[in-house]
């Protein structure tokens, strides 16, 4: 064999059509594990994987024939217990009246790295996507607990914000929820002009109440004429308990006039209705609101028509304008 075809930088081989070899180049023998002063095998059949046998023999040998060369078909050969994967390319020809195959074999180590590195990276890529899906399905968990506990908090939120409004004896509207609501009347006012009026209510002689029939039945008292404030006035007015037996009720839209009635209604109303234990009577102080009022000065004014009804001997409603 030609010294330059022996050391060429692929395999070599030269087999006839029943697979005998002929030659076999240098760089072929390193590829299979064979020492280079060895003798070649008789037979091709020695060199090939048995699947590879099959494919020789079942499409390389019959496409030879028909065509006369085979390009780059795919095959492995035997090296002791390994397998090298090649590209074997193979032309026919007569050579001094005799077929002869000369074979090129190329070695594909490289595409086997390429290959496995690439099934590395799409087990890799398989991994990470199921991760991924499970790091989402965490995520989303995660987020429908922060919404569920969002929800539970507004929810405690909207309690706890009752609660500091509600007077926790009668259930209506506490002190601070009345100079809140008042605040707001007066600022709707400036800015609006909307006006509104204030009735306070105390109770008479309630002391003597509580001395009679006792501190709880007082309290039913107590919360018995928030009832009938809170069913008198409905939608239309604010009622709220702003102190011990005194309760106040902010109405819109209504003068000091109107609200006098309206005042007028309430105490006959509470004079006349049934009670429980027994009968109650109020004294009421009516203010409407005036140019440059503040929350001090409306309430005074209310509580000093209150305390003229308390003067004129009780169960009345007074006008802050006499
Ligand atoms: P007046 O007609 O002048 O208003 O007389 P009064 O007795 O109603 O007024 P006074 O201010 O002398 O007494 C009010 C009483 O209300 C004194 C207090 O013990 C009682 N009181 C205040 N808060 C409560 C409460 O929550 N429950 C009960 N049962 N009594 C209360
Ligand atoms: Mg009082
Ligand atoms: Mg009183």
């Amino acid at each position: 064999m030609l010294e330059q075809l022996n050391f060429a930088p692929c395999g070599y081989l030269i087999i006839n059509h029943d697979g005998e070899i002929h030659a076999m180049n240098q760089t072929l023998k390193r590829m299979v594990g064979m020492d280079e002063r060895t003798t070649p095998p008789e037979h091709i059949h020695a060199l090939l994987t048995k699947p590879s046998l099959l494919y020789y023999q079942t499409y390389f040998l019959p496409l030879l024939d028909v065509t006369g060369s085979v390009n780059e078909i795919y095959l492995t050969l035997k090296r002791n217990e390994e397998r090298i994967p090649v590209l074997m390319s193979a032309v026919e020809r007569e050579v001094d009246g005799e077929n002869r195959i000369e074979c090129a074999i190329m070695a594909m180590g490289v595409r086997d790295a390429y290959e496995a590195e690439l099934l590395q990276e799409k087990r890799n890529a398989l991994r990470t996507l199921k991760e991924t899906d499970e790091a989402n399905l965490k995520l989303q968990k995660l987020l429908r607990e922060v919404e569920d506990t969002k929800d539970e908090l507004e929810l405690l939120n909207d309690q706890l914000q009752r609660l500091v409004l509600t007077d926790g004896l009668t259930g209506i509207s506490n002190r601070r929820h009345f100079d809140e609501t008042l605040d707001s009347f007066i600022e709707e006012y400036q800015r609006a002009s909307t006006i509104f009026s204030l009735l306070i209510l105390d109770i008479d002689f309630f002391k003597k109440i509580n001395d009679c029939f006792g501190h709880q039945t007082g309290d039913m008292v107590l919360q018995e004429l928030s009832l009938k404030l809170q069913n008198a006035t409905m939608e239309k007015g604010f009622v709220a308990r702003i102190g011990g037996e005194e309760f106040a009720v902010l109405l819109k839209n209504v003068d000091e006039k109107e609200a006098y009635e309206w005042g007028e209604c309430l105490r006959r109303m509470i004079e006349e209705s049934a009670w429980m234990h027994t009968p109650v009577t109020v004294s009421i102080g009516v203010a409407e609101i005036r140019e440059r009022d503040t929350y001090s000065t409306i309430l005074k004014r209310a509580d000093d028509a209150l305390y003229r009804s308390k003067q004129l001997g009780r169960n009345r409603v007074s006008r802050s304008i006499v």
